[in-house]
């Protein structure tokens, strides 16, 4: 397998069959954690890679496939490109994890399933998220047409096409699937061919990944001579990574001494990178990454790196225990059923900051109308001028207000 040149988000509404649809594109179930088999719905960010491939006789969109043989004629089909899937979950509770995915997003496939009225909360929601962040390549699923006769498919439709009136999916074409089925998955490989493009990097700058997952690879028990180093999942911004390279990771490991706090920044070593299921001599931006490091795996276990940055030491931006924000708010609270609108941000109340792949949280410590500054919980490594999703607490939850653009 080639490496991924796309990270392709899945976002929308909880049970529309998003893992389902990646599970047909890619044979991964990505649903892995025990506590997401049990409740049957995704909890952390779900990755898993795939080859897109064409028939070289069969006509359109039949050649489109991912398998090695051509359905329809079973000649060997050729390779297209590698593409990364992002498996956000829908369940309302976990918008932040959906916006910590969006951060890797290059477009975006939105599933809205056919046997409900959409739109649904969550496919509201989401496809705000897109819209404020800017994702703009959207190819639009209509997922479990198995379910629902005809008519009721092409009603559906209209309401998608009224629901995303004025919105950057607007004009995204609409695929009608089943995932389960696998019906229509060839046409829909084909528009994504057409409308997510592998977008071009920056590869001469030093190198900069975003911290999507961490892990501690080792079974329970391994003897210490045994024990793997650990492990980063995420991708690259920009520049090329080698196994052998230096790494500093920050904000780091937070050190409490004396009564006070500091991050410190964590030094290590790449010892192996994966991509597209493949050990590579170079990583290049795009995709999804594993990358095997030195570090002691207590420090990476449990996604406990979730939201950092890793490069060349002397290379990351700032870390940030404060953030300027120049304000963008959105007009109404969406992905509830009674949507309020948004009054401006105040001093001293909490918001939920996603930055990059980072989840933090915050208090005002002044507001005006266009520009807030936030005192952070734990700080941030990012750099001026990216775009931080902003959520206020409304009842019980964190909802979705807008977004900020760190200044200076
Ligand atoms: P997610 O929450 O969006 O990731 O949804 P899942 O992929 O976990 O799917 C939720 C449920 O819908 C599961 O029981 C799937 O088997 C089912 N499902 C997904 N796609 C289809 C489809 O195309 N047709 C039918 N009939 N069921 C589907
Ligand atoms: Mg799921």
């Amino acid at each position: 397998m080639s490496q991924p040149s796309v990270n392709i988000g899945m976002v929308g509404h909880v049970d529309h069959g998003k893992t389902t649809l990646v599970s047909a594109l890619s044979g991964v179930w990505t649903d892995t954690h025990s506590e997401e088999m049990k409740r049957g719905i995704s909890i952390r960010l779900g990755y898993a890679d795939t080859t897109f491939r064409k028939c070289p006789d069969c006509p359109e969109p039949q050649c489109y496939t991912v398998a090695d043989k051509c359905e329809g004629c079973d000649k060997p089909s050729e390779e297209l490109r590698t593409v990364s899937f992002v498996d956000a979950p829908g369940h309302e509770t976990l918008m932040a994890t959906m916006l910590s995915g969006a951060a890797i997003m290059d477009g975006a496939i939105l599933v809205i399933a056919a046997n409900e009225t959409c739109p649904q909360p969550q496919t509201k929601e989401h496809l705000m998220a897109l819209n404020i962040i800017g994702i703009q390549n959207i190819v639009i699923v209509q997922n479990k047409i198995d379910l629902v006769p005809k008519e009721k498919v092409i009603e559906h439709y209209h309401q998608i096409k009224e629901f995303v009136k004025g919105t950057v999916a607007e004009n995204a074409p609409i695929v009608p699937i089943s995932a389960q089925q696998n019906i229509n998955v060839d046409a829909l490989i084909m528009t994504i061919e057409e409308m997510i493009k592998s977008p071009t990097y920056k590869i001469d700058k030093p190198p900069h990944m975003l911290i999507a997952r961490s892990f501690d690879i080792n079974k329970p028990g391994t003897p210490i001579k045994k024990i793997t180093g650990g492990v980063i999942g995420g991708t690259l911004t920009e520049g090329v990574l080698h196994p052998g390279d230096e790494l500093e990771i920050r904000p780091g490991r937070k050190v409490e001494s004396d009564g006070t706090t500091r991050w410190e920044p964590i030094k290590t070593k790449v010892s192996l990178i994966i991509a597209g299921k493949d050990d590579v001599e170079e990583a290049t931006p795009g995709g999804l990454l594993a990358v095997g490091t030195t570090l002691d795996p207590t420090l990476t276990k449990s996604d406990t790196l979730t939201g950092q940055v890793a490069g060349i030491p002397g290379t990351l931006p700032p870390t940030r225990d404060d953030l300027k924000l120049e304000l963008h708010l959105l007009e109404r609270v969406v992905g509830v059923s009674d949507e309020e609108e948004i009054g401006p941000i105040k001093t001293s109340e909490p918001l939920m900051l996603n930055v990059g792949t980072a989840t933090t949280v915050g208090v005002v410590t002044s507001a005006r109308k266009d520009i807030a500054e936030v005192k952070l919980k734990r700080p941030v490594c990012a750099e001026s001028g990216s775009t931080v999703a902003i959520s206020r607490r409304v009842g019980s939850r964190w909802r979705l207000i807008g977004v900020g653009v760190i200044e200076d």
